[in-house]
């Protein structure tokens, strides 16, 4: 039952389980997958399993009703530590990684193990990462460390290879309708299944498109992309910007409706790219193949590519927390570019 709200990742509860029945509780791991699919709740479950004191560890059972579950529930357990990426910055802080090493190698305050979730693993700097390696080589005794990364790509091998890595599928369309059910955040059943299908996996996705304002703004942009007559890219920034800015007055609402825009036009040029290559395009609305019909018999292939892989490249940098106005100005001047570029086949 404690594992009971965890859903979609069963898997790699009997992975897990398999790995203590062994005896040997794992002191690193990193759980690897893309954001929104329950990998800080898993964590913090396996960490309330380990720190249980009435259900042995190797169960990984957690009984949810002693004075250490309940703590674990609360977010005040002494001995679980956390370390996340502050929402104005684009790295983890190397003074936050100090002081958790440091806390980490404090005697357990109530337990017989401490235990640190790491979010955000992947935006550890080189310099952070290297304080960080003597704890991961030589933990404290019962120490166990949980990594948290959306991209193992962008971590140093030098932390993957003293850790085990545990990959993280995205939930499919039922379990992320039951997610949505049990957090409460789909009004019905029907509410659930469709925010589901939009979500590809993550609850943080589906969330972000239930927002009539961001499906609207979704589908003039691109249509306006695609239409024939193409467009003006200064009022494409400027529609862009005061869009993104009406997400609220934290910058982090903002920078969050501007990452799933940027990833909702990446998808739509893959979409192109499949249009081009005679296949149906995956995408969950059925108003976008219009568009997507009309740039994939009007564009090259390598065209539609640059402009996917100009979408990643905005992405990246707004991860960078580059300055928005002028990311927008940049990115529609180049879909312009790309767009009307002369390789461009003739319209039929
Ligand atoms: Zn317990």
């Amino acid at each position: 039952m404690p594992w009971g709200s965890i859903r979609g990742h069963d898997q790699v509860v009997e992975t897990l389980r398999a790995v203590m029945h062994s005896g040997r509780v794992p002191h690193a791991l990193i759980f690897a997958g893309p954001e929104g699919i329950g990998k800080n709740a898993f964590a913090t479950r396996l960490a309330q399993a380990l720190l249980c004191t009435r259900s042995p560890e190797h169960r990984l059972e957690p009984c949810g009703q002693c004075p250490s579950c309940l703590q674990v529930q609360a977010g005040s357990h002494p001995d679980l530590l956390r370390v996340a990426k502050p929402e104005d910055r684009s790295e983890l802080p190397i003074q936050a990684m100090r002081e958790l090493c440091r806390d980490l190698g404090l005697k357990p305050m109530s337990g017989h193990r401490r235990i640190a979730i790491i979010e955000d693993a992947q935006t550890m700097s080189d310099e952070a990462a290297n304080a960080f390696l003597k704890t991961l080589e030589e933990p404290p005794p019962g120490a166990v460390l949980i990594l948290l990364t959306t991209s193992t790509e962008l971590m140093l091998d030098t932390i993957l290879s003293r850790c085990r890595v545990i990959r993280f599928e995205p939930l499919n369309e039922s379990d992320l309708a039951d997610v949505l059910i049990d957090k409460g955040l789909a009004a019905s059943p029907q509410e659930a299944r469709r925010l589901a299908h939009w979500g590809d996996g993550s609850v943080e996705r589906a969330l972000g498109l239930a927002d009539p304002s961001f499906l609207k703004a979704r589908r003039e942009l691109l249509d306006a992309l695609a239409h024939p007559n193409g467009f003006d890219p200064s009022a494409l920034a400027r529609d862009l910007h005061e869009f993104i800015q009406e997400a609220g007055k934290e910058a982090t609402l903002r920078r969050r409706r501007a990452a799933l825009l940027l990833d909702e036009l990446a998808r739509f040029f893959r979409g192109v790219l499949w249009c081009n290559a005679g296949l149906v395009p995956p995408t969950p609305d059925p108003d976008d193949h219009a568009a997507i019909e009309r740039l994939g018999t009007r564009l090259e292939p390598e065209i539609v590519f640059l402009l996917a892989e100009r979408c990643l490249e905005a992405h990246y940098q707004l991860e960078r927390m580059a300055y928005l106005p002028a990311l927008w100005d940049a990115l529609a001047c180049d879909f312009d570019r790309l767009l009307h570029a002369s390789a461009s086949k003739s319209v039929q």
